[in-house]
């Protein structure tokens, strides 16, 4: 039987809420086929005994194998750590206590992972993440920071994670399947975080061709150059594994924010920054901006009218 302890720091709860819309397996379900003992969890736990784990955890009494942390480690204020007290003391020293204890740690979702909305500026909590601050390494366990099993924090990003790239990930450990060359630059599991949320994305054509859409909501076009979506630059399966086994931001006409990186949040949500020539100013990962010039001419003008003409010129409008 594997341990598991959940905790929850500077946060909303958004990644329990995530964790509980799990399907095939439902949580439960998984815990009993992959013989995961809960030790407790902020919103699952009946117990208020969480005290004693974490005394019994320190002493030696409980084998901690996974500890997954939700939220920021608060720091303030003053670097006391008072505003986030938890079973008797600062949540932070509790981290500091256990962290060394446990086999693997998970970061899950963003503010965990780098920080997120808690530590955006003027972060008046001194929030920050457990092994990275946005996309400095360190964090509140510091850069050389290993667990019990020489793993780094284990950073699973979104706001929230999904369901199945959290279970997945702890499945791959207690199967013996993780590997740290299986993380990517931010400790994150690469088979979740190598492509951009534009794979799969039903509307690649018209970024492709350059075919803007003005309207959220609206069923064509591409929302990248007017209406902010960061799809391009974030790693992400959304478009591939759907949320409630459905959708995505984008399917539905929503940009993507780019919940899964580490300068998650930008504020400037449903518009598109752009430069004194009108380009937008974030391009696609790994993109210069001569080639994206380039590129944009021609596919501006090559655009096949099934795109430009489409069966359907605004909601609920068809065209025959
Ligand atoms: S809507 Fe966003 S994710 Fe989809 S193709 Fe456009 S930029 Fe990419
Ligand atoms: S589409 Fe973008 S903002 Fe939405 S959950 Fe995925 S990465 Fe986050």
């Amino acid at each position: 039987m594997r341990t598991l302890l959940w905790l929850q720091g500077g946060a909303c709860g958004g990644n329990s809420l995530s964790l509980l819309n799990a399907s095939d397996p439902d949580l439960l379900l998984f815990f009993e086929q992959h013989k995961i003992k809960l030790l407790w969890h902020p919103s699952l736990s009946l117990e208020n005994n969480i005290e004693k784990i974490l005394n019994d955890i320190r002493n030696g009494k409980i084998t901690l194998d996974i500890l997954v942390f939700e939220g920021t480690i608060i720091r303030g204020p003053n670097n006391t750590g008072t505003f986030n007290l938890f079973a008797g003391k600062p949540m932070k020293d509790w981290i500091s206590e256990i962290s060394p204890l446990a086999n693997y740690i998970i970061a899950v979702g963003d503010c965990a992972s780098f920080g997120g909305i808690p530590a955006s500026d003027p972060n008046p909590t001194q929030s920050t993440g457990l092994q990275f601050h946005k996309k400095e390494k360190g964090g509140f366990l510091g850069q050389k920071f290993r667990s019990k099993s020489g793993f780094p924090v284990i950073n699973i990003s979104g706001c929230p994670a999904h369901p199945t790239w959290i279970l997945t990930t702890i499945s791959m450990i207690v199967e013996g399947k993780l590997t740290e060359d299986l993380l990517d630059e931010y400790n994150r599991p690469k088979i979740f975080y190598s492509t951009t949320t534009q794979f799969g994305c039903p509307r690649q054509p018209y970024f492709t061709y350059k075919i803007a859409s003005n309207e959220l909501g609206h069923r064509e076009g591409c929302l990248y150059f007017e209406l902010g979506c960061r799809g391009p630059m974030t790693r992400s399966p959304c478009n591939n594994i759907l949320w409630n086994n459905q959708s995505s931001k984008t399917r539905v006409g929503t940009p993507c924010m780019g919940c899964t990186e580490f300068d998650f949040p930008t504020f400037n949500f449903f518009k598109t920054e752009k430069n004194r020539s009108g380009l937008p100013k974030n391009l696609p990962i790994g993109m210069s901006r001569g080639s994206y010039i380039t590129f944009s001419a021609i596919a501006r003008g090559s655009a096949p009218q099934f795109l430009t003409k489409p069966l359907i010129k605004k909601r609920g409008d068809w065209i025959e």
